[in-house]
């Protein structure tokens, strides 16, 4: 008869790190849940690579993540962590893994904490699996990330008020969304709200488009005109567009509004929820088939599981279809 010690309990480690996104949540369930079903101990790391290096650790049972689903933000915390980034701190965050017996990791996060995943696995030849786990959705190989079918909710429902008044007073609003150097948000924000145009940083040209449709007078017909901008430094961002257009057509009443991170907020939407709980489970199962290295994904709608390397080095296209569709609904 085999010893019985022999055979080890494997233990999972669960983090989120980076920006935070609703759904995080769902995900932390999602991968604690299905990984206690599949006979794993579970550890919740508290403030990402942080908590790891500095051993803020729990063992979870089902109960930790119980009545979390619909919350926002995470109930680990999500911190940046400069020392992760040295060969020093990631081998204190291995020694601290050793010490609880932890043999594999789930990292949620967004492209920063899955270079940091694809770097501390090839060191330490560590099983880990990563989450998208952030709104702006700019990972590659995956539809979509978990928090921003949320994220875009908030904006449309942010870009409906601002209408209310930009068309009361007849002006033209720029309003600031997030996506550092994706134009997802924008992009998709504008055509759900029935905004004029998107400024995003995958377009280079649409600054001057722009310029284009304020001279032939596109508000003409309109009460308000409402631009999406993505903040970037390659867009100039909402104040930068708008001081531009004040100085060139100062007829125009501009005004601008930065959505900044209420963005973050808020209770998951349906989709982000499932997909996170998809996700999650699915997490586990490349934990069960000895994946490593790999992102959890979703493609037309079904699971994917897609390198590090290739979801952090290649840009996710835009979709041009949509920047059309932008351009014929905005007459
Ligand atoms: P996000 O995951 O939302 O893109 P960041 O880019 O801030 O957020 O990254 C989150 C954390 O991931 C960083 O604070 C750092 O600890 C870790 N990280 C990012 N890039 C690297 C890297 N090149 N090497 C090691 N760790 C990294």
């Amino acid at each position: 008869m085999k010893e019985k010690e022999n055979v080890r309990q494997r233990a999972v480690g669960i983090l989120t790190s980076g920006g935070d996104a609703p759904g995080m949540n769902a995900a932390i369930r999602a991968v604690t849940r299905a990984a206690i079903v599949a006979g794993f101990k579970v550890y919740g790391i508290m403030r990402g690579y942080k908590g790891l290096i500095t051993d803020e650790i729990q063992q979870f049972s089902t109960q930790n993540v119980s009545n979390i689903i619909q919350r926002g933000g995470t109930i680990l915390k999500t911190a940046r962590c400069k020392e992760f980034t040295t060969p020093e701190g990631r081998q204190c965050a291995y020694d601290v893994l050793q010490r609880h017996g932890i043999d594999c990791l789930v990292v949620i996060g967004g492209d920063g904490s899955l270079t940091g995943a694809r770097i501390f696995a090839n060191e330490f030849n560590f099983q880990v699996v990563g989450l998208p786990g952030t709104i702006d959705n700019d990972l590659y190989g995956t539809d979509s990330t978990i928090g921003y079918d949320t994220a875009l909710n908030t904006i449309m429902d942010c870009v409906d008020k601002i209408r209310d008044t930009a068309t009361s007073h007849e002006r033209l609003f720029f309003i600031e969304v997030m996506g550092r150097d994706a134009g997802f948000l924008a992009l998709n924000g504008a055509i759900a709200a029935g905004a004029e145009a998107a400024i995003i940083p995958e377009i280079a040209t649409q600054v001057e488009q722009l310029d284009e449709l304020i001279a032939n007078g596109f508000r003409k017909s309109k009460n308000s005109s409402i631009v999406l901008v993505a903040e970037s430094p390659q867009t100039g961002g909402a104040m930068g567009l708008a001081e531009r257009v004040k100085q060139k057509y100062p007829d125009y009443d501009v005004r601008v509004t930065i959505l900044g991170h209420l963005q973050r907020g808020g209770s998951p939407t349906a989709f982000d929820r499932i997909l996170a709980s998809r996700m999650g489970a699915a997490a586990v199962d490349a934990l069960l088939d000895d994946q490593r290295n790999v992102m959890v994904g979703i493609k037309n709608d079904e699971i994917v599981y897609v390198p590090f390397t290739k979801a952090i080095k290649n840009d996710k296209p835009i979709n041009s279809e949509l920047m059309n569709t932008l351009r014929r609904l905005s007459i």
